[in-house]
């Protein structure tokens, strides 16, 4: 079955307001994102002002209940609506999503913060952000660095955070702090802390090799005071309450990872039909075309792990083993054949005219987002282990 038919089918499922809102990001991405992508690049710049664009497209709250002004749908129109976005660019679609997932918590935040936020949220008037990843923390997130200690009706927070998508100019920052080292992960607890606060100091934006629309940076707390009400999960709770989330984050990576591969894929075999050498297109040399071939089969694999994974989701079923195994497979072998693409074109895929070199360095950042493809393999390792070892 080809790729495209595979989300053909896909789509088949979604209802009719989902695929109403996929429409509506498609026409966003190709007027919005497309043309100004690569310039975004160019000038290492956050598209601040396209993404309040795509809020107020209501592209902001896919999942947001409609008691919020929210559109109410499944993760699978949300995770169709990046995917589609991706082929146009990784970075826009990922800082949106990141958004969209911080806004989302922010309205299950005590009554008095969810109405301040929510609202200018949903409209993009402020940017959200969710801050796990520490200078000295990545992978291993329980042994976060950043302490949050009693405090006259809050909390003082200290501590540092780093590779936040957003951050370079969020508002609102959804931060997990420990309350109680000796504790460990039970220590952990999130809360909301907003940038006009004082004790917030925020990094420069990361200087990057692509992908700079995605805002990545960092920022520091000195004895940031955060007040009870804006405590979004207590000690014992935050910890798991962040990780329920990652399955959903880890699919729609991989399903972010088959837009990029379906568009290159679609620009290589044009490129290759109409560009000739030793007398005949090059598509025709049996070489170059299994390589694509290899590719679009791979694609194909890839979406069904997706799609898969994102009905689970839907259900409420247990989607880890399948979110896992489909960004650890979109990690392998799309930055394998987004390579394959670029080399069929030659040199002429290196340059910026084309959206291959842009994906290439976006498929490399996919594979540390929302746990490493190492990560992907421990976590997979463990499964099998269990379901298989016997003991
Ligand atoms: C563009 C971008 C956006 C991001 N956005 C966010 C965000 O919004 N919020 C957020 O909190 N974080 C974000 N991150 C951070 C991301 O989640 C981390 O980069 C990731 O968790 C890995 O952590 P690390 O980079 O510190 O690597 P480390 O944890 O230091 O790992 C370094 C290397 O060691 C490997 N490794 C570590 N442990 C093991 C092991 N047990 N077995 C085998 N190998 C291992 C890793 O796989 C990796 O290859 C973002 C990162 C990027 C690049």
């Amino acid at each position: 079955m080809a790729p495209d038919e595979i989300t053909r089918e896909f789509d088949e499922y979604l209802a009719v307001e989902e695929r109403s809102i996929l429409e509506r990001a498609r026409e966003f991405s190709r007027r919005v994102v497309a043309p100004q992508a690569a310039e975004w690049d160019r000038q290492r710049c956050h598209p601040t002002g396209a993404l309040r664009e795509a809020c107020r497209e209501g592209l902001a709250g896919i999942e947001l209940s409609p008691q919020w002004g929210g559109s109410g749908l499944r993760y699978s129109a949300k995770m169709r609506v990046v995917e589609e976005m991706a082929k146009d660019d990784f970075g826009f679609p990922f800082s949106l999503v990141n958004h969209h997932n911080a806004l989302v918590r922010a309205s299950n935040a005590g009554d008095a913060v969810a109405r301040r936020l929510v609202p200018p949220m949903l409209c993009g008037e402020l940017i959200g952000c969710a801050a796990y990843t520490e200078p000295g923390h990545g992978s291993d997130l329980s042994r976060l660095a950043t302490t949050a200690l009693r405090a006259e009706g809050g909390w003082r927070l200290n501590g540092a955070k780093a590779w936040i998508t957003n951050a370079a100019v969020a508002d609102v920052m959804l931060t997990l702090a420990q309350t109680d080292p000796a504790a460990g992960a039970r220590g952990i607890a999130a809360f909301v802390v907003e940038s006009s606060q004082p004790g917030f100091e925020r990094e420069p934006a990361f200087a990057l090799q692509g992908s700079h629309a995605i805002g990545a940076g960092g920022f520091r707390l000195r004895d940031c005071f955060v007040p009870d009400e804006a405590v979004l999960d207590p000690p014992g709770e935050a910890f798991r309450r962040s990780l329920q989330g990652i399955n959903g984050a880890r699919c729609y990576v991989a399903a972010m990872c088959a837009g990029m591969l379906e568009s290159a894929i679609a620009v290589a075999v044009r490129y290759a039909s109409e560009r000739r050498a030793f007398g005949r297109p090059i598509v025709e040399f049996q070489g170059l075309r299994w390589s694509l071939v290899d590719a679009a089969n791979d694609l194909a694999a890839l979406r069904l792990l997706c799609y898969r994974a994102a009905r689970l989701i839907d259900a409420g079923q247990d989607a880890e083993e399948a979110a896992a195994a489909a960004k650890k497979f979109a990690g392998d072998k799309t930055l394998q054949h987004l390579a394959a693409c670029v080399q069929a074109l030659g040199a002429n895929g290196l340059r910026p005219d084309y959206p291959l070199m842009r994906h290439l360095v976006a498929c490399k950042t996919a594979c540390f987002t929302d746990g490493t493809t190492e990560m992907m393999n421990e976590r997979l390792g463990k499964l099998l282990v269990r379901r298989l070892g016997g003991a």
